[in-house]
């Protein structure tokens, strides 16, 4: 991993109007609300939260499918809001995104050597279908597939094989960054820690950056450099993931942690399990104060009326009142 920078994100914001009618009051999901990050040549940065924290709208108002509504995305440099023609073709190529359904990112009329090809056709990467036919060949045995797996259709294979598949189809174009939007999450767990293992060998090879989108923090802690915590929109905290996973400093950064099951009974009965209580609040009308405050067992009069600001602490940015001086 390099010091460079590839990927810069500062104060993005990512708001969804949902007003129903024209006389109705204005409704906006702010799903991805004032987020800063970087991430570096060759870096794995892990993007953990529950279910509609806003990580997957996050990721992908990156590769440029959602437009943002505030903030900017600068990418080796270059405003990518700005970027138009050739550099936004180029942006596209370097950008490749792996997809959570492997069932569903394959076209199943296609054959996985037409998937894979695809890509290479549009980027003009090569002259002839030989060298392309070759590539495929080359990038199969990559991920593990046989060659003769090119003339076979995506119904063929099971769910680890289809995202295979994918990342294969993601390498094609050789980008610079993969956004891994929970790429796991729908595989068995035996599989999983294959494709994770298979990302971190790419990754070694070809010193590609990953923004890595998942659920399950003890995962995430496993492919990633760094980890960012996210909560209704917001990055809570930040920091190298052996930090974040052994010494998690924002009370809801501790709960996620101490919902990782245990496979030792005895352990997990000692484990001081911190249980959230009520439901995660909407991201239309967020608490006016810190988002985490209608669940955190620490929260006070201030949480509920201050929005606490991310603040350094260590090696860490966090941001919550308690660790304010
Ligand atoms: Fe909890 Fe208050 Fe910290 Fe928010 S600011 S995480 S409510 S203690």
């Amino acid at each position: 991993m390099s010091e460079n920078v590839i990927l810069q994100v500062n104060n993005l914001k990512t708001y969804f109007d949902v007003t129903k009618g024209i006389f109705a009051p204005k409704q906006i999901v702010k799903a991805v609300d004032d987020v800063t990050f970087d991430v570096k040549e060759g870096e794995t940065f892990g993007l953990v939260g529950e279910s509609g924290c806003g990580k997957t709208t996050l990721g992908r108002t990156i590769v440029k499918l959602y437009e943002p509504a505030g903030g900017s995305i600068t990418f080796e440099g270059k405003d990518v809001s700005k970027i138009k023609g050739a550099d936004l073709k180029a942006f596209r190529k370097d950008m490749q995104m792996i997809f959570q359904d492997p069932y569903a990112s394959l076209n199943p009329r296609m054959t996985v050597g037409e998937i894979i090809k695809e890509p290479m056709i549009i980027h003009n990467i090569y002259d002839t279908d030989e060298e392309r036919e070759e590539r495929a060949v080359e990038l199969l045995k990559i991920v593990g597939l046989k060659p003769d797996h090119i003339r076979r259709y995506p119904a063929e294979f099971s769910g680890g094989q289809r995202q295979r598949i994918g990342i294969a189809r993601s390498l094609a174009v050789n980008p610079k960054f993969i956004v891994c939007d929970e790429p796991i999450s729908a595989l068995d767990a035996s599989i999983q820690a294959q494709v994770v293992n298979l990302l971190k060998n790419i990754q070694r090879e070809m010193n590609i950056s990953y923004l890595f989108i998942a659920h399950d923090l003890s995962m995430v802690k496993y492919i990633s450099d760094r980890i960012g915590v996210m909560y209704l929109g917001h990055i809570v905290e930040l920091g190298p993931s052996n930090d974040v996973y052994h010494r998690p400093l924002h009370p809801y950064t501790s709960a996620l942690l101490s919902a990782i099951p245990i496979p030792d009974p005895d352990q997990a009965k000692a484990r001081n399990r911190i249980v959230l209580e009520g439901e995660v609040p909407s991201p239309i009308n967020p608490p006016a104060g810190c988002p985490f405050c209608t669940r955190c067992p620490k929260a006070t009069e201030r949480c509920r009326t201050e929005r606490p600001q991310p603040i350094e602490v260590g090696t860490r940015t966090v941001s919550c009142h308690l660790y304010e001086k």
